[in-house]
C-alpha cells in the first residue's frame, strides 16, 4: 500500500517535473534510505503499471537508489553511516540524530 501511493507520487512529480517539455521520459533515479522501508520490487511494480496511462512515461524505468544513512551521536559527536539504523552510538552507547538518508527524493530525470 505505501509503494502503491508512493508510486502514484512519483508519476505526479515526474508529470510536473517535465511539462514543459515533450521528450518522454527514459530513466528515473530515485534515492531512498533504508528509513523508508520500500521494498523497491514492490514499487517498480506499481510504477510499470500507472506509467502506462502515461504517454510521456511508458517507457521509462524506474531505478531506486540506495542513499546511506548518516547518524551523529548526541553525547561524543561521532558521525557515521548505518547500513540500518541502530539509535545508539557504537561508541558510547548514547542515543544518535539522523543527520543524512532521512529524506527520499528524484535525484535524476533521464529523458
Ligand atoms: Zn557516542
Amino acid at each position: 500500500m505505501h509503494e502503491m501511493s508512493l508510486a502514484y507520487s512519483i508519476v505526479e512529480i515526474l508529470l510536473e517535473e517535465t511539462q514543459n517539455q515533450e521528450e518522454s521520459i527514459k530513466e528515473v533515479y530515485l534515492k531512498a534510505s533504508s528509513l523508508h522501508q520500500i521494498v523497491p520490487e514492490s514499487l517498480i511494480f506499481y510504477y510499470d503499471i500507472i506509467k502506462k496511462d502515461y504517454e510521456k512515461l511508458k517507457d521509462s524505468v524506474l531505478i531506486i537508489e540506495k542513499e546511506e544513512i548518516k547518524v551523529r551521536c548526541r553525547n561524543c559527536g561521532k558521525t557515521y553511516y548505518v547500513e540500518n539504523l541502530f539509535f545508539l552510538c557504537e561508541d558510547c552507547q548514547s542515543g544518535v540524530d539522523i543527520i543524512e538518508g532521512n529524506e527520499l527524493y528524484i535525484d535524476k530525470i533521464i529523458v
